[in-house]
C-alpha cells in the first residue's frame, strides 16, 4: 500500500496526485488513463478485490461471469481502451450470437435479428406488425410532455401494447433488472428520447441517423469493427485485470473502504483532497493527501461519506434516495445427454407475462454454447437470473430455492432433466441503480457536488449509462476533466 505523502507546496516537479474511489470497470480506467498522462493515481477499493460488477470465476474446468458476461464496443473511449491494452487477440465473440431468444406461451421463441424478418415471423400479431411498419405516420404524440414518461408509455405510443410486453419488458428486465413502467424514457433511452424530439417517429429518426451516420464514417474513413456483444478468453475480469496490470499494485489499495474525504483551500496549491479510509466503520482511519478525486462508488455509498468543505461540514441530505435493483446470478451445469431441446446462440429472456406460464426467472445465457472453452465438452454451462423490479423479494432467495426455480425454468425451456451436475451462485443487493422517473434529481446531485468541490469528479454507472461500454467511457471522461482542471492551475488554483 502507497504511504501517506505530505508535498512540498512550491514543488512543481512530482506528479500531481490523484485518488480514484472504487476499482470497478470505471476506476480502472479512469486511473489508467490518468497514468498514462503521467499523473500519480491512488486507487481505493472497498472491498477484497478488483473489478466491481466484473467478476470471473475459473474453477473445476469451468469459467464463468458472476456479474456483466458481454459487452459491446459502444464508445470510441472503448475502442482505444482495448487497443492501447492490447486486449484485441484476447476478445471472444460469442458463437452465433444473433440467435437470441424470447419466450412466449411457455416457450421460447427466436427473436427476428432485423426489422424485415420480424414482419415476416410470427413472432408478434399482425395488429402489432401494421403498428411497427406505420409507425411514421401513426405514432401519438405525449399528450402531458411535462411529466416523466416511462420506457413503456413512450414505447406503446410508438408500437403498441404488445411490443413493450413481449419485446421491450424482456429486454430492459435483462439489461438492467427494471421494468417498463418504472424505468425513465429520457434517462434510460436518452438516445431515442432525443430521436422522437427530432423526428417525431422513432423509425424515421433511426433510419435518418443510421445514413448520417454511416455517411460521416464513409467520409472519415474508419475501419469497420466486428459489431456486437463479445467477452474475453478468462471471461469479463479479463478486462480489469488488464487494467489493474497497467496501473500497478502498488497503486490499488484494497479493502481500502473511503469514509471522509475533506477538501481545503489554504492557499496551498496542492494536496487540497484528504482521503480518509479503513477497511471498515470503526477501524482507524487511514489518510492520504491528493490534488483531485475521481468517485466511482455508488451514489447511495457516497451518501454514508462525511465530507468536510473548507473546514465547515457538507451536508449529502441533497443526494436523493438511489433505488438499486436486487439481483442473483445462477451458475449451472447439466449433462449434454440430459438437456433433450438444448438451443443455440445467445440466450433466452422472459417476459414478465410469461410469469402467467409458471416461469420465474428474469433469462438464460446459453454461457457454453457461446464460448465452447466455458466448460468440458460433454457439459453444458448456463448463466441465470433471478430477481430485478419484478421479483425483488425472489433475488435473495436460499440457494436451494434458487436452485429449485432455476431448474423448473430450465426444464420447461429447455428440456433439462433431473439435477443440474453444479450449481453456485452470486447475490448482488445492489445490482443496478434504477434510472426511474425522478432520475434527473440524482443527476442534479451529482452535478451540484462537481460545481460545489473543487478538483471532485464523478463518473460510474450512475450517470451516462449501465452498461460496461458506458461505465468506461464516463471514467475516461471523469480522467479528461481532471486532466483539464489540473492543466487549468500550475501554480493558480481556481477557487470553487
Ligand atoms: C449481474 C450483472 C450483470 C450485468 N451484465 C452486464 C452485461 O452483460 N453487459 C454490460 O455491459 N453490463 C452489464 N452489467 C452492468 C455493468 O457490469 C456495470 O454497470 C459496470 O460494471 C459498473 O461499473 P462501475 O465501475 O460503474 O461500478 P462498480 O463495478 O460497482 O464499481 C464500484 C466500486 O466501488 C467500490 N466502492 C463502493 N464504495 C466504496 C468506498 N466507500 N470506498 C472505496 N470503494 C468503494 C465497490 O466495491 C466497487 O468495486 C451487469 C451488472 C450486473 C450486476
Amino acid at each position: 500500500m502507497a504511504s501517506p505523502t505530505t508535498h512540498d507546496d512550491n514543488q512543481r516537479g512530482p506528479a500531481k496526485r490523484v485518488a480514484v474511489v472504487g476499482a470497478g470497470v470505471s476506476g480502472l480506467a479512469a486511473a489508467y488513463k490518468l497514468k498514462v498522462h503521467g499523473l500519480d493515481v491512488t486507487v481505493f477499493e472497498a472491498d477484497g478485490r478488483t473489478g466491481g460488477k466484473l467478476r470471473s470465476i475459473s474453477q473445476d474446468g469451468l469459467i464463468w461471469d458472476e456479474g456483466a458476461n458481454t459487452m459491446t464496443e459502444s464508445d470510441a473511449d472503448v475502442s482505444s481502451l482495448l487497443d492501447d491494452l492490447g486486449l484485441r487477440d484476447k476478445q471472444q465473440f460469442p458463437l452465433s450470437q444473433h440467435k437470441r431468444y424470447i419466450v412466449r406461451n411457455g416457450k421460447p421463441v427466436l427473436i427476428p435479428s432485423n426489422p424485415i424478418a420480424l414482419i415476416k415471423s410470427s413472432f408478434l400479431s399482425t395488429q402489432s406488425k401494421f403498428q411497427i411498419l406505420l409507425e411514421p405516420f401513426l405514432w401519438k404524440k405525449n399528450k402531458s410532455p411535462d411529466t416523466p414518461e416511462s420506457v413503456g408509455g413512450f414505447f406503446q405510443r410508438h408500437f403498441g401494447k404488445e411490443v413493450v410486453e413481449y419485446l421491450i419488458d424482456p429486454v430492459v428486465a435483462g439489461t438492467s433488472g427494471g421494468d417498463p413502467e418504472s424505468l425513465s424514457m429520457r434517462h434510460a433511452f436518452p438516445e431515442l428520447w432525443d430521436l422522437e424530439i427530432r423526428f417525431g417517429s422513432v423509425i424515421s429518426g433511426a433510419v435518418q441517423s443510421m445514413m448520417s451516420r454511416a455517411g460521416k464514417k464513409s467520409s472519415s474513413g474508419n475501419s469497420k469493427r466486428r459489431r456486437g456483444s463479445f467477452s474475453f478468453l478468462g471471461g469479463m475480469q479479463t478486462l480489469t485485470n488488464a487494467l489493474c496490470k497497467e496501473v500497478g499494485q502498488n497503486q490499488l489499495n484494497l479493502q481500502s473502504k473511503v469514509l471522509e474525504m475533506s477538501y481545503s483551500c489554504d492557499g496551498n496549491m496542492v494536496g487540497n483532497w484528504s482521503i480518509y479510509y479503513a477497511p471498515e466503520q470503526n477501524k482507524q482511519l487511514n489518510q492520504q493527501s491528493f490534488d483531485a478525486v475521481i468517485m466511482t462508488a455508488p451514489l447511495g455509498n457516497v451518501k454514508e461519506m462525511k465530507i468536510t468543505n473548507r473546514g465547515y461540514p457538507y451536508l449529502l441530505n441533497f443526494i436523493p434516495e438511489v433505488s438499486y435493483m436486487p439481483v442473483s446470478v445462477i451458475i449451472s451445469t447439466f449433462k449434454k445427454e440430459n438437456v433433450k431441446g438444448p438451443l443455440e446462440g445467445f440466450g433466452v429472456l422472459v417476459p414478465a407475462k410469461e410469469q402467467e406460464n409458471g416461469l420465474k426467472t428474469l433469462g438464460t445465457l446459453f454461457s457454453s454454447m457461446m464460448f465452447p472453452d466455458r466448460a468440458p465438452d460433454n457439459l453444458y454451462l448456463y448463466t441465470t437470473f433471478v430477481g430485478g423490479s419484478r421479483n425483488k423479494e425472489l433475488a435473495k432467495a436460499s440457494r436451494d430455492e434458487l436452485k429449485q426455480i432455476v431448474t423448473s425454468d430450465l426444464r420447461q425451456l429447455l428440456g433439462a432433466e433431473g439435477e443440474p451436475k453444479s450449481l453456485t451462485h452470486y447475490y448482488w443487493s445492489k445490482a443496478f441503480p434504477l434510472y426511474g422517473h425522478d432520475y434527473g434529481s440524482v443527476i442534479e446531485a451529482i452535478e451540484k457536488m462537481e460545481k460545489e468541490l473543487p478538483g471532485y469528479f464523478y463518473a460510474g454507472n450512475h450517470k451516462g449509462g449501465l452498461s460496461v461500454g458506458k461505465a468506461i467511457s464516463s471514467g475516461c471522461k471523469a480522467a479528461e476533466s481532471v486532466i483539464s482542471y489540473l492543466d487549468s492551475y500550475p501554480g493558480d488554483k481556481p477557487e470553487g
